[in-house]
């Protein structure tokens, strides 16, 4: 149960003084539904203010207070402002202007002849001082203005002045709470108490006073990976060491890589101890990772186990049990698939094989650890595109067994080692960083957007000699509609062209819908597949041989990298076209250029966090529940390392976390809402 100290911090925004239902909905749609929230809402800049006594040139682009006097009216035309004039108190002219208001309204604010404080942002407008909707006060009330002020996020119907009322509230429930962080780390870094440092960041602009918030965060984050880490280590599970006799049958046209022969081992060095994997296997796309995990599951079975194999979407589940069912074919293995979509008695009699044990290995989605399936004997679990999952699905995951089974978790997404220290804190990494000799490599250009025309010729040609294509539509923020709608518009487009050879796929289509897009594609009788980001994750059509990505500034280096990907899996040369708006800033274009050179995933991934800082990588709409709400992508990387280390030498010295520093850690732990880790401390 929660600690009784951080009540005051858990309860709700709602029944702060003045909160009624007005305000309800933009604390809402701002997350702050929690005093707790409230106090770790970080101003997003703060506004410095000049008094000034004289209007003066100079201050231009400053946001300034000053006194005047309204001497005149200005009004245009009806498109036109409406001016005020006023001059300060040497004479110096201003124009206070306002757009689209009611000019009764404002001639009420500011009545001619009358001295009134004004507050804004100083312009030029022509040779004269204007300042546009400036804050209106009278004279009396200049002392209410505060020369340095936090300005923080805001939603319609919750002004800034409202905020700071209810952060100053919260702020008056914040408890003194026990130290969690290592004394010496504390001096060292000259932080503050939580307590003050809270305090702190709503009134000092001082950020450095807030980094130990950050390494709060960081800290708890891995403090529960590291509880996930120790608890797995006391379960049972399997010890597998299967003698090679089904593995050695399976008959490869090449040789596996080093680095696929390297994970093999790491893995089977896991599998053979009695505590369960915890693994996750980092390698770029079409590095091989699927017959790493399949040496794995054949280990079970070989040693009469059975393993699962779960893949994140329908049609990825289809194409991998289809890939493995041709490796195993002639071997004496049973595989079978279950997804949402089965039903009747084909599920029944999938679960019965299951249950008595008849399956060997069982494709799926997450279908496959519903409540309702039950495994004779799971050994190995497979997760393919780890990064859809959170942590505590992780751990729901191997909780269905009654011995845990050995996970393998797999990711394309070739992120830099700190970010996997931050996501996947509880696992051990494998990486395949070597991609099977004789890969085509994917020529990659960027070409204006105004280009579109020759891209769209190029396309036509390429679809004429035999080939295919993929277009990526872009990615617009925060809104799958108009993602959709742009998608939908370019396919209308191109089937003015193209005919009956464009199909679309998109991420609002059914599974069956959408399996039935992808296995046109597949097979060829879609030429040209249109698409929004849905196709990131895994599939393969060899013939595809041409990637076109619109605006693609606006996706991650990571997301492109993938994306890419999907091209460059058969014998002939790939082209992926990356096409671009035509102002570009110049990080926007060094990252652009830096996929031109490389297609090592891992290099992209450590130079985009270095061009970009990590918010890239990390993406803004985290899941799951490995995710930061306080430290921003930069605050990761620099304490990572440090919150890592701390969080495991306090488990060392103290795994019950029963002493002064643990029971201040537990608190850590639900203050950031890691109940999942706490309910995992070693009892006893
Ligand atoms: P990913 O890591 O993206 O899941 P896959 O496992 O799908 O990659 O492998 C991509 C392709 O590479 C498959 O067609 C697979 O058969 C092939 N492949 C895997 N390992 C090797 C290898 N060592 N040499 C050549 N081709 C390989
Ligand atoms: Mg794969």
């Amino acid at each position: 149960m929660r600690p009784e100290i951080l009540n005051p911090l858990f309860g709700e925004t709602q029944s702060l003084k003045g909160v009624g239902k007005v305000l309800a909905k933009p604390l809402e749609k701002l997350r702050l539904t929690r005093v707790k929230d409230l106090l770790y809402h970080k101003p997003s800049y703060w506004m410095r203010r000049k008094r000034v006594h004289e209007l003066d040139i100079a201050d231009i682009g400053l946001t300034i207070i000053a006194e005047v006097t309204p001497v005149d009216y200005r009004s245009g035309g009806p498109r036109s402002p409406f001016r005020v004039q006023a001059t300060d108190a040497k004479g110096n002219y201003i124009s206070l202007t306002f757009f689209g208001r009611n000019t009764g309204w404002t001639r009420k604010l500011l009545p001619l002849g009358e001295s009134k404080i004004i507050t804004g942002k100083l312009e030029r407008y022509g040779d004269e001082l204007q300042m546009l909707h400036p804050d209106v006060l009278e004279v009396a009330e200049e002392s209410e203005i505060a020369l340095v002020e936090p300005i923080y996020p805001l939603s319609d119907g919750l002004g800034n002045k409202r905020m700071r009322q209810l952060i100053a509230q919260s702020l008056e429930l914040a408890p003194h709470l026990p130290e969690w962080i290592e004394p010496s780390l504390l001096k060292s870094k000259q932080w503050n108490e939580w307590r003050q440092t809270i305090v702190a960041l709503h009134n000092d602009e001082d950020a450095s006073n807030s980094d130990r918030l950050a390494y709060d965060e960081i800290f708890a984050n891995q403090l529960a990976f590291m509880l996930v880490r120790a608890s797995n280590r006391q379960k049972n599970g399997i010890s597998i060491q299967g003698d090679g006799h089904l593995r050695d049958q399976i008959k490869l046209p090449f040789e596996l890589t080093g680095a696929q022969k390297r994970c093999i081992s790491e893995i089977e060095g896991d599998l053979a101890q009695s505590s369960p994997m915890l693994r996750l296997l980092q390698g770029d796309v079409g590095s091989g990772k699927t017959l790493v995990a399949l040496m794995a599951l054949l280990n079970a079975v070989e040693a009469g186990y059975q393993g699962a194999f779960l893949a994140p979407t329908e049609i990825l589940a289809r194409q991998h049990f289809e890939g493995l069912q041709k490796l195993l074919s002639g071997l004496p293995v049973n595989i079978d698939i279950l997804t949402g979509r089965d039903k009747g008695k084909m599920r029944e009699s999938t679960l019965m094989g299951l249950a008595d044990g008849s399956i060997d290995i069982l494709v799926g989605t997450h279908a496959i650890f519903q409540e309702k399936v039950r495994y004779k004997k799971l050994a190995v679990a497979v997760i393919d595109e780890q990064h859809k999952f959170g942590v505590s699905q992780r751990l729901m995951l191997t909780r269905k067994a009654e011995s845990t089974p050995h996970l393998l978790a797999m990711t394309a997404t070739p992120i830099p080692r700190t970010l996997t220290l931050s996501q996947y804190g509880e696992m051990d990494v494998s990486r395949i960083d070597e991609l099977p000799p004789g890969r085509q490599t994917i020529e990659t250009r960027v070409i204006s957007d105004s280009r579109l025309p020759e891209v769209v010729e190029g396309l036509g040609r390429h679809i004429a000699g035999g080939g295919q294509a993929y277009w990526v539509c872009p990615l617009v923020e925060e809104s799958e509609k108009s993602d959709l709608a742009a998608a939908e518009e370019r396919a209308a487009a191109l089937k003015l062209r193209f005919g009956d050879q464009v199909g679309l796929v998109h991420g609002r289509m059914k599974g069956p819908e959408k399996d039935a897009v992808m296995e046109k594609f597949q097979r060829g009788a879609i030429r040209l597949l249109v698409a929004t980001t849905v196709i990131e994750v895994g599939v393969d059509v060899p013939n595809a041989s041409l990637m076109i990505i619109e605006a693609a500034d606006r996706f991650g280096l990571a997301q492109l990298h993938q994306l890419r990907g999907r091209v460059g899996r058969g014998d002939v040369k790939s082209n992926c076209l990356l096409l671009r708006g035509d102002t570009l800033s110049e990080t926007a274009r060094a990252r652009l250029s830096l996929l031109r050179e490389t297609n090592d995933g891992f290099k992209i991934a450590e130079e985009d966090l270095r061009l970009r800082g990590a918010g890239e990588l990390l993406g803004t709409r985290q899941s799951g529940d490995a995710g930061f709400r306080i430290a921003t992508p930069e605050q990761i990387t620099q304490f990572i390392a440090a919150a890592t280390d701390d969080a495991r030498l306090l488990l060392d010295r103290d795994g019950g976390l029963k002493g002064e520093r643990g029971q201040a850690a537990r608190i850590a732990l639900y203050l950031f809402e890691k109940d999942w880790g706490v309910s995992l401390i070693r009892s006893g």
